[in-house]
């Protein structure tokens, strides 16, 4: 892991700061926050910073095929221009206006707000859509806010997008891959569309390069389609890029003058450092991840306890905000803290632009994040804890401005943000697995990858890999074009393509039942309710067997189903109900997708006698395997070597199968401690996902153990026996 300090070394917190010059503005008195926040709705908006460009907006995107927006958080880009363009008339005529934004919890939030501000029921006239959920009213929706994911989906039925007259792409810098890819998409469709209109949102470092890549003012347009308006009514095809001054004030940063190897303990002392100066404000500290959340939590819950005899004015009040958050308990983040209350929002990277967290005037920037890696001469992806960019610090420290002066402390010191912080963060597309985007746009008919125009262009070596991963699942025939039936029908199914695979396996053997369910089960965020290891194993030991995670997923579903789907059974049995009824809805709406795609649906366990259940279960491991056999590994004699303090002692290592040659054939994998696979060693496995860590190891998780003939029997293409090979013998 980077670290700014090496580990060991231990040095106290340190800012050289003085709070004096906050003293004389907040003038003793506790100066109200959200001093809109008891103003009616409507005023509130009338206040916005955008609210004094509504006409210059409406106007630019009425002239203009493409708007780039620029704005401060908060000034109001997300919540108003799409009422801004519904009130202007962008919605009649059964058009919607769009807004796609790169988390779920974004397209979540910030709907409910809108629907708040139009007075309505969210799923009316103001919806919602993420994957396997969508709240919005066919005929009665007018904005619709939609992960970037979804949009493109929608694209496969209505390539035009003629269901939208505006699409709003939002939080644009953060290019995320689909938001990349939309961002391409857009511009074809422009081309077949002049009436289309896109408004495009992001932060300044970005906004240019986004104008100059929708400019197509020099580009000779093609015939116009018969059905649409003449060229003469056709906007400008110079995009109009608007800037809306924020309503931020200046914010202080702050350094350690001693680096820390330990920023939890520093995130911690920071906050209680500022609590202390007993000046209001509320908190926000930013780490990587949803433990780090969790446990910084804990520690500043144990402080405000201890502070609690101090006759300080605040109480402490720790909340945390990251990605997975069950919605309950999402609402005591948003919520104004009360009186004498401090709210300390412990958040990973999604509080850094798309959310709104109003009252913070403190930042704590632990300068790191988890950053999605991928490798493709391996296949694998890691997931390290890396320093972020200094584009991204300077976003987290903007959240300290929004209400009057701020301050950001910064958890390293200046010579190590200055010279260790790289400028600008490396797109996703650049960093992840494009198998799921090259089929999708294979089935979007951007037949040639290479020549697509892209914001920045992906890596050959992945666009090989994807294609590669692609052509044996079958997806592709040799010109790399999509095969019929398997390739639509995969592109089709709202799923990673293994995944999809595995369900059109599943049709073939007469064990659909059985894979929807792992499938379903695949597709939530946790089975497990959170506790601590040992609870959560002892919980999985009950339904674990030696085929590995993936069958034990259908001994949960058969308990709890047989439980009649009681809250009481998981509750007792550690299992997250919320996830069993989500996997439940998405396990419905994929046994839709199959009849609709006309697939033979059975079940291979149903009804199946104990002597013949074996041979059953066989049947159902193959159909996974279908879909996951690219990822085989192979028990080696290694026994890992111990790394941390934790029981790494034991562990087998794996080998990836495939061997690729150098970086596959050195890749070391062993199956992650969440598996139920942990201290079993059998021979061959199949492994849904591996991720490097921050041990440096790769490992697999939602592991099924497998038969090494059905390699060769299942991807003929792809294995053969080769009896002497050194590297399979070891
Ligand atoms: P931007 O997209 O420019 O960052 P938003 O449109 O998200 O800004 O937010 C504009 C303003 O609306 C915020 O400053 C805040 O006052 C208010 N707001 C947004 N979301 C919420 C919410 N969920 N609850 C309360 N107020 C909100
Ligand atoms: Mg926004």
């Amino acid at each position: 892991m980077a670290g700014f300090l090496r580990p060991g070394e231990r040095a106290p917190v340190a800012f050289g700061l003085s709070f004096d010059s906050d003293r004389g503005e907040a003038g003793g008195a506790a100066p109200v926050y959200n001093k809109n926040e008891r103003l009616a709705l409507a005023e509130q908006r009338r206040r916005l910073p955008i609210y004094a460009h509504r006409t210059e907006l409406l106007y630019l995107v009425e002239t203009h095929a493409t708007t780039v927006v620029v704005g401060e958080t908060g000034s109001g880009k997300t919540t108003q221009l799409p009422q801004y363009l519904h009130e202007a008339g962008w919605t009649q005529g059964g058009k919607l206006v769009a807004c796609t934004q790169p988390r779920r919890v974004a397209a979540m939030t910030v709907a409910a707000r809108v629907a708040e501000e139009m007075g309505c029921r969210l799923g009316q006239e103001v919806g919602y859509a993420i994957r396997f959920e969508d709240v919005s009213t066919p005929g009665v929706t007018k904005i619709r806010f939609c992960t970037d994911g979804v949009l493109l989906r929608e694209m496969m039925s209505d390539p035009l997008l003629l269901k939208y007259s505006v699409v709003m792409v939002d939080e644009a810098h953060e290019r995320s891959l689909a938001t990349d890819m939309l961002l391409g998409l857009l511009k074809k469709v422009q081309r077949r569309r002049p009436d289309l209109r896109v408004v495009i949102s992001s932060a300044t470092i970005e906004a240019e390069k986004m104008a100059r890549f929708f400019d197509t003012s020099n580009v000779r347009r093609p015939r116009a389609h018969a059905e649409l308006p003449a060229e003469g009514a056709a906007p400008s095809r110079s995009p109009a890029l608007m800037s809306v001054e924020g309503r931020t004030h200046s914010v202080q940063v702050h350094y350690l003058e001693a680096p820390t190897n330990d920023y939890l303990t520093a995130a911690v002392e920071a906050a209680v450092a500022i609590h202390r100066e007993d000046l209001p404000g509320d908190i926000l500290i930013f780490l990587t991840g949803q433990d780090e959340c969790e446990t910084v939590v804990r520690l500043l819950e144990d402080e405000g306890r201890r502070l609690q005899r101090s006759k300080l004015k605040w109480r402490l009040k720790p909340v945390a905000l990251y990605a997975g958050l069950p919605a309950a308990h999402q609402l005591g983040v948003f919520e104004p803290a009360p009186r004498g209350v401090r709210k300390v929002v412990v958040a990973t990277n999604i509080a850094e632009t798309s959310v709104t967290l109003e009252g913070i005037v403190y930042v704590v920037d632990s300068c790191f994040a988890k950053q999605r890696c991928y490798n493709p001469l391996t296949g694998l992806e890691s997931l390290l804890i890396a320093p972020i960019s200094k584009a991204s610090a300077a976003q987290r420290a903007g959240r300290a401005g929004r209400v009057r002066p701020g301050h950001c402390f910064r958890l390293c010191t200046e010579e190590d943000y200055e010279s260790k912080l790289p400028a600008t963060t490396v797109p996703e597309m650049q960093r992840s697995d494009l198998s799921g985007a090259v089929l999708q746009l294979k089935s979007l008919g951007v037949d040639n990858i290479m020549t697509f125009e892209w914001l920045a262009p992906p890596p050959a070596e992945t666009m090989i890999r994807a294609l590669e991963t692609l052509h044996a699942l079958g997806a592709l025939d040799l010109d790399a074009r999509l095969s019929r039936p398997v390739g639509t029908q995969v592109a089709d199914l709202p799923l990673d393509p293994p995944l999809a695979r595995m369900l059109l396996a599943s049709s073939e053997l007469g064990c659909t039942a059985e894979v929807l369910t792992v499938v379903a089960m695949l597709s939530v965020q946790s089975v497990w309710a959170p506790g601590g290891k040992r609870e959560v194993d002892e919980a999985k030991a009950r339904f674990s067997v030696a085929e590995g995670d993936l069958i034990s997923y259908l001994n949960v579903w058969k308990a709890w189903g047989e439980s009649g789907r009681s809250k009481k059974w998981a509750v007792a049995h550690r299992v997250m109900h919320r996830s069993m009824l989500r996997a439940a809805d998405i396990r419905e709406q994929l046994q839709a997708h199959l009849r609709r795609l006309g697939l033979r649906q059975g079940s291979a366990l149903e009804g199946v006698s104990l002597l013949d259940h074996a041979e059953a279960l066989t049947t159902v491991r193959k159909a996974l395997a279908a879909g996951m056999f690219i990822n085989a590994a192979k028990l080696t004699e290694e026994l890992a070597v111990k790394l941390s303090d934790q029981q790494d002692m034991g562990a087998s290592v794996y080998r990836l199968v495939r061997s690729a040659g150098g970086d596959a054939a050195a890749a070391k994998l062993r199956i992650h401690h969440s598996s139920v696979l942990f201290r079993c060693r059998p021979q061959w496995v199949l492994f849904y996902a591996a991720e490097q860590n921050d041990s440096g190891w790769y490992e697999m998780r939602d592991v099924l153990a497998i038969e090494s003939a059905w390699l060769t029997e299942l991807a003929p293409h792809m294995y053969r026996l080769v009896p002497l090979n050194p590297q399979l013998r070891r």
